[in-house]
């Protein structure tokens, strides 16, 4: 009997189109189409690469089968199959099932030590939409705002920008991204692929009841797609694909604790949080609590409109790390000095954690959490990996 293969697979549903993971295929087994990220079955050699760099656990899914799934079958995909019957290639069913389900544990076991974790989404939030507009069909937006959000001597220009789809079906949740397409071709002659960006609004628009949303934009020396949004003028026309993402959620229960931690621009999402919490359960939410750090009070975007929001609704960790003639700080430091309630929140079942922002604070984060939790005698990764399962544990770094 010829023995089933096992395949790697991106799920259509949760995958942002961000392209990283092609970008770092060694063996070029990941390619895209106007619509779908997939695997060449043909090329891929299980290296792994691709699971630590996807941002949203999409690309951590594997199928045993009799005969690989092809590009085309992928391409066409709206979901991913579920696992089915395994059956040999020659047609015979297959045999030491229990085999097979071992091996299938251990690779999951392996691929989720780099991705820490395939993503859940929280279990009441609303159902994001996806994918309605692709490389082949974008939509096309037109800019209704430009505001700069630093000042020039912070040396960053971040920008608040506003789209509007005028009659274009584009709905989005807070936490999603959308992808920019920006104009020309790359160094091989070929369009440039989208750039993803999270949307900083909440799901009923920058402006209540308008079709429109904000984000919120860096201009990155030499960033191809950040300088071109960076320099939109009112009324332009842009190409946008998405939304995408269907993880990074924030809760519908209004009882839900939100512990949000964010540098510069990865504060975008939480901007949409308290908005909608603003909008939607003022007065009767959980705590939501903010770790946002960035270089200088002038460099962290919306610090004005932030410092506005009631303590009440939104408690506020402002950190910075190059305030002349002060120590360097980073949200995982603060974290520390707040450890009481941070341990608090994390032995709460109502408490949803999301990290949003550099990748490299990932590792100062995870470590100041093990900290937290093992101070108070809860084993850390245990209660992450619960907290991932049950949609309470987010990140989204680049
Ligand atoms: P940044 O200005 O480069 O940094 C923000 C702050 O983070 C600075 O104070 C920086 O300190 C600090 N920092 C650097 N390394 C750190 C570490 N290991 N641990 C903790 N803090 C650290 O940030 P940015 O350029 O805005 O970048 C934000 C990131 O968010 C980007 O990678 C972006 O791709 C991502 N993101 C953006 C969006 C969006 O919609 N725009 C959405 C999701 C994620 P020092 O520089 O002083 O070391």
């Amino acid at each position: 009997m010829n023995k089933p293969l096992k395949q790697h697979l991106i799920d259509p549903e949760i995958c942002i189109r961000c392209y990283t993971c092609e970008m770092t295929c060694p063996v070029e087994a990941i390619t895209h189409d106007d619509s779908n990220v997939v695997i060449d079955a043909a090329k891929c050699d299980f290296c792994l690469d691709c699971i630590p760099v996807c941002p949203t656990g999409s690309i951590d899914e594997w199928r045993f089968v009799a005969k690989p799934y092809s590009l085309d079958d992928q391409f066409g995909w709206a979901e991913l199959p579920a696992q089915g019957e395994i059956v040999a290639a020659g047609g015979d069913d297959a045999e030491g099932g229990d085999d097979l389900q071992a091996a299938m544990e251990a690779l999951l076991a392996e691929a989720h030590k780099g991705a820490g974790g395939k993503a859940k989404a929280p279990a009441t939030a609303a159902k994001p939409s996806v994918n309605l507009y692709n490389l082949g069909k974008p939509a096309v937006a037109k800019v209704q705002g430009n505001f700069r959000l630093t000042s020039d001597e912070s040396g960053s220009d971040v920008r608040h920008i506003i789209l509007d789809f005028g009659s274009q079906h584009f709905p989005v949740l807070e936490g999603q991204s959308i992808g920019i397409i920006p104009p020309g071709t790359d160094a091989n002659g070929k369009p440039h692929l989208p750039r993803l960006y999270s949307v900083s609004s909440p799901r009923d628009g920058e402006r209540r009841n308008y079709n429109n949303l904000s984000l919120t934009v860096k201009r990155e020396d030499k960033g191809v797609c950040s300088n071109y949004v960076c320099d939109l003028k009112l009324g332009d026309e842009v190409q946008v694909t998405g939304p995408f993402g269907a993880t990074f959620l924030m809760p519908d229960d209004p009882s839900a604790r939100l512990l949000m931690i964010c540098t510069g621009t990865g504060s975008a999402p939480f901007r949409g949080f308290t908005m909608r919490r603003q909008r939607a359960a003022a007065g009767t939410s959980g705590d939501m609590v903010m770790f946002f750090g960035a270089r200088t009070p002038d460099s962290l975007p919306y610090f004005g409109p932030l410092n506005k929001v009631p303590e009440r609704l939104l408690k506020k960790h402002l950190v910075f790390s190059r305030i002349p003639g002060v120590d360097k700080e980073y949200v995982q430091d603060r974290m520390m000095v707040e450890q009481e309630a941070i341990a608090d929140m994390l032995a709460d079942p109502r408490t949803h954690i999301y990290i949003c922002g550099l990748k490299g604070m990932e590792q100062g984060v995870e470590h100041a959490f093990k900290n937290i939790a093992e101070s108070t005698g809860m084993p850390w990764e245990a209660t992450r990996d619960v907290m991932r399962d049950e949609g309470r544990y987010h990140v989204e770094t680049y």
